[in-house]
């Protein structure tokens, strides 16, 4: 084992420093090495304050000291230094705090300055400064690191250290293997851990950054791939006559995805490891059907299956969806959620823990203390990232040895889902149901309602249906925004003699409940409706969609909202109302909106607007603690090293061969942050 080497080895770095140092994650050498800056400052070229503009106001040149004045603020008198640059341009040096510099800048003598200057009445003023005795000090003719601070610390402090660290420790080993080097022309880490602190061209800062960003996602990669189970023997595993039934009894046949997604749930489930799969696919792409044949293959292999849904409206259409397929096949099925009490309760706990009920659909209430199975073995999570990190925890305690399936809608990059998933396999739908018509969209403008009104009324005046959607539920007069309360009387008037319902949150569920059945059963024309309607309910005549200060939605809300409309063979319409004073990035939404209905698409533009920690929900917040890289901007290099780890494990799983040793021997440092990664992720 090496010594660990401390930060406190470096001159002028005591128990107060250390301390501050500790708290930006630096304690060891190794780790000032490894300490990012968070930009650079290019000091190479010399400028004179000729050259400063309001574009780029900065000087760095050498000046000559000309005399020495006081001006009075609120803190008394302060220095005011007169000095001239070699063009013979003039420069008043306010020095805020630092009377100290009187008898260090005697007349007469030169010195470089690094700032920034203002121009007032045609004199420059600089109050923002470094001034230095030589060239070297002043750090002229270099690129500086910028490193972030906290506490006692400056930048300076912060240089020398990452020198003295670099070369305490050098020589630095080399990290990867060395063909990855040459195949990617990446500089090997010595250098590259040089570039980052002292670059000589920001090309190269920039070359040395994404080195390391690789080595970072490569090794997390690796650590991911090793510990993930291993290849199962390639057991083809069985489907049940009570799947083939379900299949068969359908008025369409499964689509290919949805053949291949069952084919890897059931493979995986009867490899005898507990699964942990996420089934990932565009709304609408037909999970629910996946998620019902598998169970079915559970069930027929004894066990038990609960399926939980995000909200009490979704997981009752979800259970009467599954009453009218499953029912006739004899699964015993139950409902539960918080609304279920007293007697039916007890009744339905009481089947649970006998285990005669086969699958039971439900809510969160799912997982209450007092539900108990008899042999759960399969767990269906629907729209899973709407469930906190408790609930599936709940969740876990449980079924110890179930088969998880969480459902996504909101897919993302099939590289980045393994990553931001470190312990779960992926199955992807990518292909909708056919005959499904496009969804046309359209951006409609606040005063040109009137044209989307008529449109609407034509799909009423054909029997179709519609959903309104507003941002609040009643006007709290302050606001300009629309509210469904006020909307509901307005499109009342504007549709005399088409009936309509009011739905969102407050509402009792039961009455919730009622509106929706209306809707369902076409005694309801059109719901107005706040964003309650986002998640996975299915209409099939339903077919338009007016959102209202659409601006005003993320893109994953949009399209869900979207993915209500257009689900079934009826050609369907989404209106998207926007306002004034648009920001560029809401513009930027609507034209991805407009511009596509795919959702993997609309998934990676929001990757590119957001960035990934809101997409994947709560769960990724700070699990992956990446020094160097971003699952944003470096997508890239995600699939680069997702690749080569790929081929390492594969060849290599003990990295036993010689050209791995470098790994084995470097792993550790990221497999810390990989223990992380395991904690933060979700619980398993
Ligand atoms: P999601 O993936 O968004 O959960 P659903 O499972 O709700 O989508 O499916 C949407 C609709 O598509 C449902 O009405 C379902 O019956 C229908 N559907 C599913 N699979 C097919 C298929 N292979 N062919 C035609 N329609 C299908
Ligand atoms: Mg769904």
């Amino acid at each position: 084992m090496e010594r660990i080497r401390r930060i406190t080895e470096v001159p002028r770095i005591g128990k107060a420093a250390s301390a501050d140092f500790a708290e930006l994650g630096v304690v060891t050498l190794e780790d000032m090495i490894r300490f990012r800056p968070r930009a650079y400052d290019d000091r190479r070229e010399e400028r004179t304050l000729l050259m400063a503009s309001v574009e780029d106001p900065t000087i760095s040149c050498r000046i000559t000291i000309l005399a020495h004045s006081e001006f009075p603020t609120k803190k008394g008198l302060t220095l005011k230094v007169l000095a001239i640059d070699d063009d013979g341009t003039k420069l008043e040096i306010l020095c805020f705090n630092r009377g100290y510099l009187k008898s260090q800048l005697t007349l007469g003598t030169s010195w470089y300055i690094y700032g920034k200057v203002q121009r007032i009445k045609g004199r420059f003023q600089t109050s923002s400064f470094e001034i230095k005795r030589t060239k070297e000090e002043a750090g002229i003719g270099k690129i500086l690191p910028v490193y972030p601070l906290t506490g006692s610390l400056n930048e300076r402090l912060m240089r020398s250290a990452s020198y003295y660290a670099l070369m305490a420790l050098s020589p630095i080993p080399d990290e990867l293997p060395d063909a990855l080097y040459h195949k990617y022309g990446m500089p090997h880490h010595e250098r590259a851990y040089r570039m980052i602190h002292f670059p000589d061209s920001l090309e190269n800062a920039k070359k040395a950054l994404r080195t390391l960003a690789f080595t970072e996602l490569f090794m997390l990669e690796i650590g991911i791939l090793r510990e993930s189970r291993k290849q199962k023997t390639a057991k083809r595993s069985i489907i049940t006559p009570l799947e083939k039934k379900l299949i068969a009894s359908l008025p369409f046949s499964l689509t290919d995805d949805q053949m291949r997604c069952a084919e890897e749930i059931r493979e995986d489930m009867d490899s005898g490891n507990a699964m942990n799969r996420l089934l990932q696919g565009d709304v609408g792409s037909g999970k629910t059907l996946v998620a019902w044949i598998t169970a079915l293959h559970a069930i027929a292999g004894g066990g038990q299956v609960a399926f939980m849904a995000p909200t009490e409206l979704l997981a009752r259409q979800h259970a009467d969806g599954a009453a009218a397929l499953l029912s006739p096949l004899g699964i015993r099925i139950a409902f539960i959620a918080g609304s279920v009490k007293g007697e039916s309760r007890r009744l339905l706990l009481k089947s649970l823990k006998e285990g005669t009920t086969d699958l039971v659909i439900g809510t969160h209430a799912l997982f209450s203390e007092d539900v108990e199975f008899r042999r759960l073995s399969y767990v269906i999570i629907d729209e899973q990232h709407r469930f906190g990190v408790q609930q599936r925890e709940a969740l876990m305690h449980k079924g110890k040895k179930a088969s998880i399936l969480s459902m996504s809608a909101t897919p993302i990059p099939r590289s980045l889902a393994l990553t931001l998933y470190a312990s779960y396999s992926v199955s992807t739908l990518h292909t909708m149901p056919s005959g499904r018509k496009p969804i046309t969209t359209y951006l409609v403008r606040d005063d040109r309602r009137d044209e989307m009104y008529k449109a609407v009324g034509v799909e009423f005046s054909r029997g179709h249906q519609a959903y309104f959607v507003y941002p609040r539920i009643d006007d709290d007069g302050e606001s300009e925004l629309r509210d469904v309360t006020t909307m509901y009387e307005v499109l009342r008037k504007e549709y005399p003699g088409v009936s309509s319902g009011l739905i969102h949150s407050k509402l009792p569920d039961d009455e919730k409940m009622r509106i929706l059945h209306g809707f369902q059963n076409k005694e309801i024309s059109y719901l107005v409706a706040t964003s309650v309607v986002e998640v996975g309910i299915d209409i099939p005549d339903a077919t338009c969609m007016v959102i209202e200060h659409a601006e005003r939605f993320g893109l994953a809300a949009l399209h869900q909202l979207r993915g209500r409309v257009g689900r079934s063979s009826l050609p369907s319409y989404c209106f998207l109302v926007y306002g004034k004073n648009l920001t560029e990035e809401a513009k930027a939404r609507l034209r991805v909106m407009k511009e596509t209905t795919d959702g993997f698409r609309i998934a990676e533009k929001d990757l590119e607007i957001r960035g990934p920690g809101d997409i994947t929900g709560d769960r990724q917040s700070g699990f992956l603690r990446l020094k160097f890289a971003s699952l944003t901007s470096d997508l890239d290099i995600v699939e680069k090293a997702r690749y080569e780890a790929e081929k390492v494990v594969e060849e290599d799983r003990g990295l036993l061969k010689a050209e791995n040793a470098v790994i084995r021997r470097n792993l550790y440092k990221y497999i810390q942050s990989g223990t992380e990664l395991e904690q933060g992720a979700i619980p398993r």
